[in-house]
């Protein structure tokens, strides 16, 4: 009975340090009173708690708050420069390394680009752990500090046992490239899908900073979602949750990279639409569709209204499964091509079921190619910061 006391209390402990942590994290200047007002925890257990995350050195006092009269209180701060991780994104093109500092910001960076010959994962993953070594070496951080490596990649991922299950665009089966990588640099490592981890860094550092409910939609090679609750990643019970892209439209449809026929992703990606438009003109890059359909030729412009219409259709599909309060939108797609972003947000206009037509806001992804590197770096710093005092 002891025993299990004692690990409640520690359980209790450790929660608590968590929790204002992750408030100091929020608000990023804060005084003791007000957190005693936001947790109604008492002030001398307040007190306590940031004694300990100041003894960690997780966080620090900073300058006064003068509000004109009485005492100035002291506001607390994270140590920015406490603990780092490190974020590397993967897909078939380019490895993209950075270190992220304590407060989500990228203090160095640097990227390599593959070429057609580095399909195996030994390969790759030999050059994903030169290139993090180069980065910290060239950073000239003190290695101490950094305390994990995040990665995100597309495909279906194992993140508990860190291996890559199935990726179509890499061409990989079960890689177990975080067990790889902390055997080469004898750092922690933990590994995720490239879109979950793009939604997590938006939910706490970008455009869905306010929300307690974020989907993200990604449109490019893949049509992929992700919903955050509360800052955590909503992953289903095989960490699969979210994979829209292949829910099934139309059986007869043309088949799909997964190998079933109508896949929501075939009305959409760039692949298909280029397919589509040689049946009328031959094109090798969707830039020709978008001049087209600029010069009003009626093939390019039906092919895009196809492809917003199903945009659309997807959103509606998860505002009606998950009801958020906000959609990120993100994707090579939106991103070459602002104006599929203005088609989509006139189009959901009447194309969103009417009782969640309002309820939600479309936003466009702030952080961009930085979110490959935020994202995999905040769940390394989730996953391997340690609490213990
Ligand atoms: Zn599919």
């Amino acid at each position: 009975m002891k025993k299990i006391k004692k690990r409640d209390q520690e359980y209790i402990k450790q929660n608590n340090l968590k929790m204002i942590l992750d408030i100091i994290k929020d608000k990023r200047s804060i005084s003791r009173a007000e957190m005693v007002k936001m947790t109604n925890m008492s002030p001398t257990s307040v007190s306590r708690i940031v004694g300990s995350l100041i003894d960690l050195g997780l966080v620090k006092e900073t300058e006064a708050s003068s509000s004109g009269v009485g005492r100035k209180a002291i506001l607390l701060d994270l140590d920015l420069e406490s603990v780092m991780t490190i974020g590397v994104y993967i897909n078939k093109h380019i490895i993209n390394v950075g270190i992220v500092n304590f407060g989500g910001e990228i203090l160095y960076q640097d990227k390599i680009k593959l070429n057609s010959k580095d399909i195996y994962p030994e390969a790759i993953i030999s050059k994903a752990c030169s290139i993090i070594k180069q980065t910290i070496k060239d950073s000239k951080i003190d290695c101490s500090k950094i305390i994990g490596i995040g990665v995100s990649l597309p495909g279906i991922i194992d993140s508990k046992k860190g291996t890559v299950i199935f990726s179509a665009s890499l061409s990989w089966e079960n890689v177990n490239i975080a067990k790889a990588i902390e055997n080469k640099l004898n750092i922690k490592t933990i590994v995720d899908n490239d879109v979950k981890l793009e939604a997590l860094a938006e939910s706490l550092y970008g455009v869905g900073k306010n929300s307690g409910k974020t989907a993200l939609v990604n449109f490019g090679r893949g049509v992929g979602s992700a919903l955050i609750i509360d800052g955590e990643i909503f992953r289903g019970v095989t960490n699969i949750a979210g994979e829209i892209g292949h829910i099934t439209i139309d059986p007869n449809g043309i088949l799909c990279e997964c190998g079933r026929r109508g896949c929501l992703q075939t009305f959409i990606v760039e692949d298909n639409l280029i397919e589509e438009a040689n049946k009328v003109k031959e094109i090798v890059d969707i830039k020709e569709i978008f001049e087209a359909s600029h010069n009003g030729e009626n093939w390019a412009v039906s092919i895009l209204e196809r492809a917003v219409t199903y945009m659309c259709i997807t959103i509606n599909n998860i505002v009606c499964m998950y009801n958020p309060d906000t959609i990120v939108l993100s994707g090579s797609l939106i991103e070459a091509y602002p104006e599929i972003l203005k088609a989509v947000e006139e189009k959901c206009k009447t194309l969103i079921w009417s009782p969640l037509r309002g309820t939600f806001k479309i936003l466009y992804s702030k952080l961009k190619s930085e979110s490959d590197i935020i994202g995999p770096a905040t769940l390394a710093l989730d996953t391997f910061l340690s609490l213990d005092i």
